[in-house]
């Protein structure tokens, strides 16, 4: 496998952060996912006055690529003001379009303070789609040894 460079997208997600739209809680966020194509996709947080529809940098980053035509990404750098790790809904939005063992670097916002982790790490028995298709198979199954 190519070599991943890491510190390319901490640095698409350094300069990303700068576009977050954070005036209630004032953490920006940027991110940057690496697709396996070979494009980086970066996206920032996007806060709403209606707190719930706040989408985070992450998903952001995750869901351009995906609108790009993006199915699976290979690593993923955030950045925060003080390093701060994914919330719950992007670690499942991760799981769903990255491998378990993709690397994950997250950083604050000088590029100081370097963690490297992994989607799997993260989200460790996560829910992925696989285990959605084993339900529905043994749901059918079920279904139809019915008389
Ligand atoms: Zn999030």
């Amino acid at each position: 496998m190519k070599k991943i460079n890491l510190h390319k997208l901490l640095v698409r997600a350094q300069a990303v952060r700068a576009h977050a739209y954070a005036p209630y809680s004032k953490y920006q966020v940027g991110a940057a996912a690496l697709a396996a194509s070979g494009k980086i996709y970066a996206g920032c947080n996007v806060e709403n006055a209606s707190y719930g529809l706040t989408v985070c940098a992450e998903r952001n980053a995750i869901s351009k690529g995906i609108s790009e035509g993006e199915r699976e990404f290979i690593a993923l750098a955030v950045v925060t003001e003080n390093g701060g790790s994914p919330c719950g809904a992007c670690r499942q939005v991760e799981l769903e379009f990255m491998s378990p063992d993709a690397p994950v670097v997250l950083a604050d916002a000088a590029l100081q303070n370097i963690q490297h982790t992994t989607v799997g790490e993260l989200l460790p028995d996560g829910f992925t789609p696989r285990k959605l298709r084993e339900g529905q198979r043994a749901h059918n199954n079920r279904k139809t040894t019915k008389p």
